[in-house]
């Protein structure tokens, strides 16, 4: 693929569009450009989701079943055989750590299709027997069928993962697709393009459109009555514009949206788990993960400890591009998020915060001084109501704070309109389930965090989202379910 020409994936064709414009990507790692993406206009989107309805009656819509997940068997292996291609893409769009992007995103990214082609074969429907007044009776059956043409609309942190996590089931299910990537990371949406026609995927089931939210691509997708349901991932602010647009024509949306997620670390656990995975859930990806840890309380006779500890650790981080095998953070995604991030860095200041670790931007060598770059950053002593604990950052920070009683953790983990995540760390399972049970959240980690069963429930309470996707969830979300009844 030329990464400095990116264009949109329609009806099986790498096309420039109608609108004449394009837009910079950008390398986080130094801001180099990489190359013009062609921003989509309104008929170009057109286009792709009406490649996408006709793909429904198309080649694709006669499969059978066993067919169908074998081509998606097939997209699965030509990721991974063209694995070097995917991460180079991947790391060029968000300069994340190689290490990273080898063991997650695009291994991932594969087994999104493998996952979903495996569930589908194997999920039973209902079937209930009725008793009618003739004492014939009747049957019911329940038959799930695609519903039709989907909305993709992806976020930057984790693209191609979070991408084929939607697409990966929407398929199986056989519906077809239209996807909105991110502006900031278009390469690796697009790259799939071309395994998609490798594959044999007839041409308009993945369909791709570049471009950015209001007023271009996403707008214009999400507005397309044409479109039967749009699954997005991104900020709460964007979810609820994004289902105000599905409200119209009552098309069904599912929302994985942001959080502000709570690590509670009780004195009764193996602290040296609790320190690396509030490491991770701290500073993975740059801090860049929804279900990162921002808010990290620990109880009171161990706070000093932990706090040392993870201090000294975090010392240990490394900041650097992906070409450095060494380095484990890379630079936040854009020059607008670097901003945000250190406003925030800034506002802990303003709101009393202390700082144990980092707080600013760090100087990097000339090469790559003009990147994104912020230093990994843990506060303390911030007040329950500031900002900087109550809103998403979505950086390499956290702030600790001591607790007492379990009764007094759950109160402070919940006190956030988020609800997307919460990582436990003890070593007594009858606390940890009880602790867990009383957490609003979609998601409640025990002694870890980010560890995916992919056939499980995934999504977000209270502002986090709405919906669930993952295993069987994913096809309430996919098919239609039509109750079949038969008068016997
Ligand atoms: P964003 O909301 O800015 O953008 C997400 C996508 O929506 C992009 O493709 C963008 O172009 C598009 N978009 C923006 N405005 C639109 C509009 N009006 N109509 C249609 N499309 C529009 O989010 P982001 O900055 O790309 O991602 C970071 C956010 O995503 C964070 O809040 C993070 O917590 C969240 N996130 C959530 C999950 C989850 O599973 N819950 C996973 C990853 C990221």
């Amino acid at each position: 693929m030329n990464h400095s020409d990116i264009r949109h994936f329609i009806n099986g064709e790498f096309v420039t569009g109608s609108s004449g414009r394009t837009f910079d990507n950008r390398n986080p790692v130094d801001n180099s450009v990489i190359g013009q993406v062609h921003e989509a206009a309104q008929e170009d989107v057109a286009a792709a989701v009406a490649a996408a309805k006709a793909a429904l009656t198309g080649p694709w819509g006669q499969l059978s079943m066993a067919e169908r997940t074998e081509m998606l068997y097939r997209v699965a292996d030509r990721i991974n055989e063209r694995f070097d291609e995917f991460l180079e893409a991947e790391c060029l769009d968000t300069g994340k750590p190689r290490s990273l992007a080898s063991h997650i995103d695009i291994p991932r990214g594969a087994a999104n299709f493998r996952v979903f082609a495996d569930v589908i074969k194997n999920v039973p429907t209902e079937s209930f027997r009725l008793d009618t007044p003739d004492a014939a009776g009747a049957v019911n059956i329940g038959h799930r069928a695609p519903k039709g043409v989907i909305a993709v609309i992806s976020p930057w942190n984790l693209p191609l993962l979070l991408m084929t996590w939607k697409v990966g089931p929407a398929l199986a299910c056989g519906n077809t697709v239209v996807v909105k990537p991110s502006e900031e990371t278009p390469l690796t949406t697009t790259l799939l393009g071309e395994v998609m026609n490798e594959c044999g995927v007839p041409a308009g089931v993945y369909n791709v459109v570049h471009g950015f939210g209001p007023d271009s691509a996403g707008e214009f997708l999400t507005s397309n009555p044409d479109v039967d349901a749009i699954t997005f991932t991104g900020e709460t602010r964007t979810g609820e514009i994004i289902a105000a647009a599905a409200a119209k024509g009552l098309r069904d949306v599912s929302l994985e949206c942001g959080g502000k997620n709570a690590a509670i670390v009780f004195d009764d656990c193996d602290l040296d788990k609790a320190i690396e995975g509030t490491m991770r859930s701290a500073f993975a990806n740059c801090g860049q993960v929804c279900l990162g840890t921002e808010r990290v309380y620990v109880q009171r006779s161990i706070y000093e400890q932990f706090r040392d500890r993870l201090v000294e650790t975090a010392k240990g981080l490394r900041l650097g591009p992906p070409s450095d095998a060494d380095s484990t953070l890379g630079p936040l995604i854009s020059k607008e998020h670097q901003q945000k991030v250190l406003s925030y860095y800034e506002l802990a200041r303003e709101e009393g915060a202390t700082v144990l670790l980092g707080g600013g931007q760090p100087t990097m060598a000339d090469e790559l001084n003009d990147g994104c770059w912020v230093e990994p950053t843990i506060w303390e002593g911030l007040d329950d109501d500031a900002r900087v604990i109550r809103e998403e950052i979505f950086g390499p920070c956290c702030h600790l704070r001591p607790f007492d009683s379990e009764e007094e953790v759950i109160a402070l983990a919940n006190d956030n309109p988020y609800g997307l995540a919460t990582a436990i760390w003890t070593e007594n399972s009858s606390r940890a389930i009880r602790v867990a049970e009383k957490i609003e959240v979609g998601i409640a980690w025990v002694n870890s965090w980010f560890l995916r069963d992919l056939r499980t429930a995934f999504g977000g309470a209270k502002q986090s989202g709405i919906g669930r996707e993952g295993g069987v969830h994913s096809l309430e979300f996919y098919t239609e379910l039509k109750n079949i009844c038969l008068k016997l």
